[in-house]
């Protein structure tokens, strides 16, 4: 990785050594990155992936960390932020091209100016439209992939674009080969009028501030909900709600929100997320699935 600045001639991005992950992830734990790199565009991009796959490099992508859990012993290889790729365009028939980069409620914004909407629920969820895309993420039963038309990946170093009947997904899930990578998606959107759009934002901010409001770092819901069941009401039928390990804590305010109060390292996290799966198989007979994605190596 030393020949790096001298071999990826050419790369005009921003490039970190050693990086903590633990300032780009919500949930605030997380060992070092070898290198955590940010392209400037998307030839940047396709240079620099191109030489960490020539040079056998692990690599992943992150968007904004807030559904990443990354272990004590940090990410060998290269992190890649799309922060740079952020871009919204608007196209025709009502459909807007979100760059991985950009936030969920700018692209709600920008459809809102076009009189355009649809994908409300998208707007207190924080992260980016690439981890939104990666995750399907979604509230009140929707998911951002119902909206699609398409979506663009750099798969094997090259741009390609996958047309809805392609995508695969389902809840909190997308299909994917391994190392691609999320460059944009085009939604299909609603003609709807933009005080409807405000409305909805408005109640989703709301929502969202009284019911997560734990106080403390998070990913939101660690596990998924099984089919016809709510994470948190096993997690409460297991006597989880408020249980610690070390700093993390299954959250008092959402029993399925794992918080970090100030001092838990992943190792915390992880053996509390052992804990509440294992107490919640006990009582429910029920295997909870982490939905936060877990990444990197032991210490
Ligand atoms: C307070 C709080 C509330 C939340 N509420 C919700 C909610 O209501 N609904 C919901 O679905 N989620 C929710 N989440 C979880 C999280 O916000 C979503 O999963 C979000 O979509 C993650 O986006 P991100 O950009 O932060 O992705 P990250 O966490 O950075 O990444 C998530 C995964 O996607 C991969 N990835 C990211 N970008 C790309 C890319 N361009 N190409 C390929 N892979 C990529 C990463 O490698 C990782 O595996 C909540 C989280 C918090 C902290």
């Amino acid at each position: 990785m030393s020949s790096f600045d001298q071999t990826c001639a050419g790369f005009c991005g921003e490039l970190l050594r050693h990086e903590p992950m633990s300032r780009h992830t919500s949930l605030k734990v997380g060992g070092p990155a070898d290198l955590y790199a940010v392209p400037k565009d998307l030839e940047d991009l396709q240079l620099l992936v191109n030489w960490l796959d020539t040079n056998q490099v692990p690599r992943m992508v992150v968007g904004g960390g807030y559904n990443l859990l990354v272990r004590d012993g940090g990410i060998r290889g290269a992190v890649i932020s799309l922060e740079r790729l952020n871009s919204i365009e608007a196209l025709d028939n009502g459909c807007i091209k979100a760059w991985s980069g950009a936030e969920n409620l700018q692209v709600v914004r920008f459809g809102q100016q076009l009189g355009l909407g649809g994908i409300g629920f998208i707007s207190g969820i924080p992260g980016t439209i690439g981890g939104a895309v990666r995750m399907n993420a979604g509230a009140y039963g929707n998911g951002l992939l119902d909206h699609a038309d398409s979506l663009c990946l750099l798969r094997h170093g090259s741009v390609q674009e996958g047309h809805r009947s392609q995508i695969k997904y389902g809840y909190r899930r997308l299909e994917l080969q391994p190392g691609d990578i999320i460059l944009a998606a085009t939604l299909q959107l609603e003609p709807t009028d933009p005080a409807v759009t405000e409305e909805e934002i408005r109640k989703d901010l709301e929502l969202r501030r009284t019911k997560h409001n734990v106080g403390y770092p998070s990913a939101g819901s660690f596990f998924k909900n099984p089919p016809d069941q709510a994470a948190w009401r096993l997690i409460d039928a297991a006597g989880m709600r408020g249980q610690t390990v070390g700093g993390a804590q299954m959250a008092e305010l959402h029993s399925n929100f794992l918080i970090n109060r100030g001092s838990a390292t992943a190792t915390d996290c992880l053996e509390l997320a052992q804990k509440v799966k294992q107490a919640v198989l006990g009582t429910s007979g029920i295997q909870l699935e982490e939905e936060v994605r877990i990444v990197g190596e032991e210490l």
